[in-house]
């Protein structure tokens, strides 16, 4: 690598390792890597998976390719001798922002572990220009910027591949590009993304408006735009379809070239549709192979016997139904398929409940994929055990086969190694390398869940960790932690079903206990990072909450040693990996039955943070893997939470009403400590819909949570006790690898 590195930087810019400049040392490495992943085979076989995502949050992508090639600890100690960092040099990197949260995360996770384990695998998504958007706070609120990543230099790769896409009205012709996805020690697949040569960023007007009208221009501008009116619910049809005629045609093309008699396409391929975004992949290959010259019986056949679908949620907002008028206006071509397909149904089942095209005339996207994919999965124990039980009861009666667990997974290689390298390398020297390829092997480090020496190796290196994130806030955004106090720690998407609102209502009544002088033994962090979505008024109004808490906090010399409340500014997957090394407390706290699985709270227990949650998605594993013990489990139980939405009996005014300290911390939200801060509409509004609605139930489990918290605050006091917790957690996470998440998903459904 040294002599590379110099070769490089020699001829790119003329300078020596010591002298060059971070960007140019950037440079030089995405140069010599580039080249390296080039000579790794391409992963082969008669069958191939691809995995269609709208999403792809695949992080930065320098150090993941120097772990996968065996380069990152030469590539380290040779920057390093010539006093560079490489996380210093990695800020030069722009983070892709081609997703939203855990889905987009989990399809990167995967496409890592399907490379790792040498599967012939590709990614099929979209090339957004400006991704998200990149979250800014300004008055205490949140404010959308456009977030371009794409460089001249980069790891995107123009190929030559296009194909033509019919509208309505037009057909566009697309561009594929691709980034390499590389295994660790293993061989290469490629995430393909299909974008149009005519996308024009100069029609973004401020912030992320723009022009919705001229698709040729606007269609990859942006990860779903702003879907709060028509317009924009079209131009997500547009997306959708875009992406999956694209993928279509090259997988028939593959399939093709790879020799396949399209009769037989399941033998040679495999879909796995991720979540319900790119459901019409099964139409538009059923049309394709009728083109072809398929009759719709083998055409339907075929395909069902190809495609496979993950279900991410049962959030009923968050299954797509679109109008059939809204897909007459963009894919008028795919209604008669749809229709035939609608009425195949209903010649089978009387059941309205499984039709796919309901009363409303409105087409359930899930519904198409239940009827026409072989596989059915959830993502998590509970969530699979829910949607048999109650949200696709009906389907489950039908299809009982169909339906099958698979418990999301991380790749180790980011959340740990990369992330953590400190912890990566001690437990290298405590138990061995194997636990890299075989991460059930962590166990072994149960054997030293006694050992003081290596209990007090770990709370250092969540110290140092601590320090650097301390550092890092501190540059960033000027903020000032003491790492001294725990790290409580609740990163994700903002949305009311994750209840960030009860932890900010936690942060009122430590505020208030202070005040009245019970001060905590130990002073306190709170740390959030979450973007909420642009037209979601309620989820703004809670950010809006936490940076006025922030405030509240910091200017009150009386507090502010004791606790401080802080909101990470634009969270993705970069702040992910400082923040999560880093954290005390996980805060997993959704609404029991809500959180399909979650993926953030297995990278915090990966990283010895020790989990606050409720019965809810992977935290129900969690708990059975680490024991009552070692993580703080508080709330309603989902069978109730499931029968109290049946029986509609929940009241949030009348707890408000009845209890007093309920009624305290929620009054604080539109009193007048806060409205000097902010915006009286933001937080009145908030107090309404805590105190009359309340839809996910924050104010149910409140005073649970409050007194689990507290009890959590003091054990962590027990210092050789919690490191003892945080070491079971550690040991107990190698369940959680998105590898064994991969071989279930290839045993059971996709059999390359
Ligand atoms: C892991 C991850 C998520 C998912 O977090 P949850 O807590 O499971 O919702 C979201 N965003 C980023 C950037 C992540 O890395």
């Amino acid at each position: 690598m040294e002599e590379a590195l110099k070769k490089q930087l020699q001829e790119k810019f003329g300078k020596g390792i010591k002298e060059a400049e971070k960007e140019e040392i950037y440079q030089a490495l995405l140069c010599i890597v580039k080249d390296r992943v080039k000579d790794i085979p391409h992963n082969q076989g008669k069958k191939k998976l691809y995995y269609i995502s709208a999403e792809f949050l695949i992080g930065k992508l320098l150090s993941n390719h120097l772990i996968n090639l065996g380069l990152f600890d030469e590539t380290r100690q040779v920057l390093a001798a010539y006093g560079h960092d490489l996380g210093e040099i990695e800020e030069a990197e722009p983070e892709p922002s081609l997703g939203n949260g855990g889905l987009g995360r989990l399809a990167a996770c995967f496409l890592d572990s399907i490379a790792t384990l040498g599967l012939q695998g590709d990614g099929i998504g979209l090339n957004y220009h400006e991704g998200l958007f990149l979250q800014q706070f300004a008055d205490h609120k949140q404010v959308e910027e456009k977030n371009p990543w794409i460089t001249r230099e980069g790891w995107l790769i123009k190929t030559d591949r296009h194909f033509k896409v019919p509208f309505k009205d037009f057909t566009l012709t697309s561009t594929m590009y691709d980034i390499d996805v590389t295994g660790y020690n293993s061989g290469r697949n490629k995430l393909h993304l299909f974008d149009l040569d005519t996308v024009d960023e100069s029609i973004i007007q401020s912030g992320i408006t723009f022009d919705k009208r001229d698709i040729s221009k606007n269609l990859t501008l942006f990860l779903y735009p702003d879907d709060s009116d028509e317009a924009g619910h079209l131009l997500r049809i547009y997306q959708q379809y875009f992406m999956v005629s694209n993928g279509a045609q090259l997988i028939l093309e593959e399939a093709v070239e790879r020799g396949a008699d399209l009769l037989h396409l399941d033998e040679y391929v495999c879909i796995q549709i991720n979540d319900t975004h790119p459901t019409m992949v099964i139409p538009e290959l059923i049309r394709l192979l009728m083109e072809k010259g398929m009759n719709e019986d083998e055409a339907i056949s075929v395909v069902r016997r190809t495609c496979a679908y993950t279900n991410h949620t049962i959030l009923a907002e968050a299954l797509e139904k679109w109008p059939v008028s809204y897909l007459e206006k963009v894919v008028p071509h795919l209604l008669p398929i749809i229709r035939s397909l609608d009425k195949r149904v209903k010649e089978e089942f009387e059941d309205q409940r499984v039709a796919i095209i309901d009363k409303e005339d409105r087409v359930h996207m899930a519904h198409i994929d239940i009827h026409y994919g072989f596989a059915v999965n959830g993502v998590a124990a509970l969530h699979t055990k829910i949607l048999k039980e109650s949200e696709l009861r009906p389907f489950y009666e039908i299809y009982p086969e169909k339906f099958n667990n698979k418990t999301n997974g991380i790749t180790f290689r980011r959340w740990l190694t990369h992330c953590n390298y400190k912890l990566a390398s001690y437990l290298e020297e405590q138990i061995g390398p194997a636990y890299l390829q075989d991460s059930a092997e962590l166990k072994k480090l149960l054997e030293y869940r006694r050992d003081p020496q290596v209990l007090a190796r770990i709370r250092e290196i969540k110290k140092e960790a601590k320090i650097q994130l301390k550092n890092y806030l501190k540059e960033t955004q000027g903020l000032e932690i003491d790492e001294n106090s725990v790290y409580d720690i609740q990163i994700k998407r903002l949305h009311e079903y994750k209840r960030q609102q009860m932890n900010a209502l936690y942060g009122i009544y430590k505020y208030l206990e202070i005040k009245k002088g019970n001060l905590p033994k130990r002073p306190i962090t709170m740390i959030f990072g979450a973007k909420a979505a642009p037209a979601y008024t309620i989820a703004k109004d809670i950010i809006h909450l936490i940076l006025c808490l922030q405030e509240l906090t910091a200017a009150d010399p009386q507090v502010s040693p004791y606790l401080k409340i802080v909101m990470v500014e634009n969270y993705n997957v970069t702040k992910a990996e400082k923040l999560i090394p880093a954290c005390d407390i996980s805060e997993q706290i959704s609404l029991a039955s809500k959180e399909a699985s979650g993926t953030g709270n297995m990278k915090f227990m990966l990283n010895g943070a020790v989990t606050l949650g409720t019965e809810d998605g992977a935290n129900v594993e969690i708990h059975q893997l680490v024991g009552d013990k070692n993580i703080y489990i508080f709330g309603e139980k989902s069978e109730n939470i499931i029968k109290l939405y049946e029986t509609g009996e929940y009241s949030s005014r009348k707890l408000y009403d009845t209890d007093p300290q309920i009624k305290e911390l929620v009054d604080f939200l539109a009193g007048e400590e806060l409205s000097a801060i902010g915006d009286p509409e933001n937080l009145n509004r908030l107090y309404e819909e805590i105190r009359n609605k309340d839809w996910f139930m924050a104010l149910l489990d409140l005073k649970d949570y409050i007194s689990t918290k507290e009890r959590m605050l003091d054990d962590f006091q027990k210092e050789e006790e919690w490191a003892e917790k945080m070491l079971v957690n550690i040991a107990q996470a190698g369940f959680f690898s998105s590898d064994r998440t991969i071989r279930e998903y290839n045993r059971d459904i996709w059999h390359l």
